[in-house]
C-alpha cells in the first residue's frame, strides 16, 4: 500500500524537510526514496509547451514506479515498453493498448503474440529476421523501422545494439516489408541516452523523411509515424536547445504524420530522491594520513549501477552538518560483500558518523529499476509525495484531462482543497 499513498506536503517544505519527517517519524533505518509527485506533471507540462507537436511516450525501462506510470497516463502521455512484462504493467494502470508502443527491436514470440492478444499494434523492428516473425505471429501489425542515428555525444551508445543502417539497410528492409505484405508504418531512431549532442535529432528527422519519400516510392502511401526516440537530458539539464533543434527539422514535415517520442530519463531523474543510511565506518591511519571508509545501505548492486559501470559519479549531500568542515580521503562502500560495491572511491568528504544520512538528488533514472537483491539486501522503498501547490495545479487541469479525476481518488475528497486530509490515494 505503501507505493499507492501519495503525501501532501507544505509549499514550504522541499524534498529534505519531507526525508527528515521520514526518517523521525518511522524510525527509519533502511534507504529510501522520496518521490515527487508534482516534478513528473512539470516535466509533461514543459515537454508539452516546448515541442507541441511531438507527443511523448514514457519509456518505462527507466523506472517502471506505479506512482510514475498512473501520474504519466493521467496526463495523457503515451508509454515505450520493451516486454510483455512492461506492457501489462502499463495496461494494468488503465492505459489503452493504442498509446503503447512495443519498441524493443529484437521480441520474444510469446510478447508478440501477447501484444497482439491485448491490442498493441505499434512494434518496432530492425532486421529481416524480426520482419519474418511479424509475419508468422502478427501480420496486420504496424511496423516501425528503427534505423541508427548516433548523437556524437551521449551518456550511453544504444546504436551498436539497435537500429538498422539507414543507408543500405533501411530500404531493404522497406522493400521485404512489401514483399511480406506486411504494414509499413513509420520509422524511428534513438541517438542515445542523455544525449549531449542536439543536432543529432535534426539529422535523425532528415534521415527519416528521406526514408517516407523511399517507402512512398515502393507503395507505402500510409507511412504515418515519426518516432525520435528517448535520449533527452533529465536533472538540471534544459531541453531547450534540442527543442529548437527538433521544433524546426519538424517545420517542413507532412502535418498528417503524428510524430511521437520516447523519452525516460527526462521524465523522472530529478523527481526521486535517495537517501540512504551510514550504518558502518573505519578509520584506517597510514603514517600521518587518515581515510575513512563508510558502510551505508545502498550501493552498486542497488540503485548505483552507474557507479559499478563507471558511468558517472553521483556525489550526495550530508544530512547531518558535519562537526568540522576538515576533509577526509573517504570511500563509501555499499551493503554486500562484494568488493565491487564500492559507490565512491577517494573523495574529500568532511567526517561523517555511523547514523549519519546521505541525500542523493536526481536518482530517477535507471537506478531502482536495475536494482536487484544480491545478498539479500532489498531494493529501497518509495515514499512519493506532491507539494500542495502542485496539487491545486492538477486539480484545475482535470478539465483539460478528466482522466486526473481518477488521479486523484474515485471521491475526490482526498483532493479536496478544503479537506484537512494530507495523503491521497492514486487508484
Ligand atoms: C532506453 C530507451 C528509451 C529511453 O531512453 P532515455 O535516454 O532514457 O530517454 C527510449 N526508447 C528505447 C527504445 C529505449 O531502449
Amino acid at each position: 500500500m505503501i507505493f499507492d499513498e501519495v503525501r501532501v506536503i507544505d509549499d514550504t517544505e522541499d524534498n529534505f524537510t519531507y526525508i527528515e519527517k521520514i526518517i523521525k517519524s518511522n524510525e527509519q533505518e533502511d534507504a529510501f526514496y522520496v518521490l515527487d509527485v508534482g516534478d513528473v506533471a512539470k516535466q509533461h507540462r514543459k515537454w508539452l509547451s516546448t515541442i507541441p507537436r511531438v507527443e511523448p511516450h514514457f519509456a518505462i525501462k527507466c523506472n517502471p514506479n506505479e506512482t510514475v506510470i498512473k501520474t504519466l497516463a493521467a496526463l495523457n502521455a503515451g508509454f515505450d515498453c520493451a516486454s510483455k512484462e512492461e506492457i501489462s504493467q502499463v495496461l494494468s494502470a488503465g492505459v489503452s493498448a493504442d498509446r503503447i508502443i512495443f519498441a524493443n527491436t529484437m521480441k520474444q514470440n510469446s510478447h508478440i503474440k501477447y501484444a497482439r492478444m491485448v491490442g498493441v499494434t505499434n512494434l518496432t523492428v530492425d532486421s529481416e529476421g524480426e520482419l519474418y516473425k511479424m509475419k508468422n505471429l502478427f501480420p496486420e501489425a504496424n511496423i516501425i523501422i528503427r534505423f541508427r542515428c548516433d548523437a556524437s555525444v551521449a551518456e550511453i551508445e544504444l546504436g551498436s545494439k539497435s537500429g538498422c543502417d539507414p543507408g543500405i539497410e533501411a530500404p531493404k528492409l522497406v522493400r521485404k516489408t512489401r514483399e511480406l505484405g506486411l504494414n509499413l508504418h513509420g520509422f524511428s531512431f534513438h541517438v542515445g541516452s542523455d544525449c549531449g549532442e542536439p543536432m543529432a535529432y535534426g539529422r535523425g528527422i532528415g534521415i527519416a523523411q528521406n526514408l517516407i519519400k523511399y517507402a512512398e516510392s515502393q507503395g507505402f502511401q500510409n507511412v504515418k509515424l515519426l518516432d525520435i526516440g528517448g535520449g533527452f537530458p533529465g536533472a538540471d539539464k534544459s531541453i531547450d536547445e534540442i527543442a529548437e533543434i527538433i521544433n524546426q527539422a519538424l517545420e517542413g514535415l507532412d502535418p498528417s504524420i503524428r510524430v511521437i517520442s520516447e523519452p525516460g530519463r527526462y521524465y523522472v531523474a530529478s523527481a526521486f530522491t535517495l537517501a540512504s543510511f551510514v550504518f558502518g565506518k573505519k578509520t584506517i591511519i597510514e603514517g600521518d594520513e587518515t581515510r575513512n571508509m563508510y558502510w551505508m545501505n545502498d550501493g552498486n548492486f542497488g540503485s548505483f549501477i552507474d557507479h559499478l559501470l563507471e558511468i558517472k559519479t553521483n556525489i550526495p549531500i550530508s544530512l547531518n552538518k558535519p562537526v568540522s568542515e576538515k576533509k577526509y580521503l573517504s570511500t563509501i562502500w555499499g551493503p554486500t560483500l562484494d568488493p565491487f560495491d564500492c559507490v565512491i572511491r577517494d573523495y574529500w568528504f568532511p567526517e561523517l558518523e555511523i547514523g549519519d544520512w546521505l541525500v542523493w538528488p536526481n536518482m530517477g533514472a535507471y537506478t531502482l529499476s536495475l536494482a536487484g537483491t544480491f545478498n539479500g539486501i532489498l531494493p529501497p522503498a518509495v515514499f512519493p509525495f506532491i507539494k500542495r501547490e502542485a496539487l491545486n495545479l492538477l486539480v484545475l487541469e482535470q478539465k483539460i484531462h478528466p482522466k486526473i479525476g481518477s488521479l486523484l481518488g474515485t471521491e475526490g475528497k482526498h483532493w479536496d482543497q478544503q479537506s484537512k486530509s494530507t495523503s491521497l490515494t492514486i487508484i
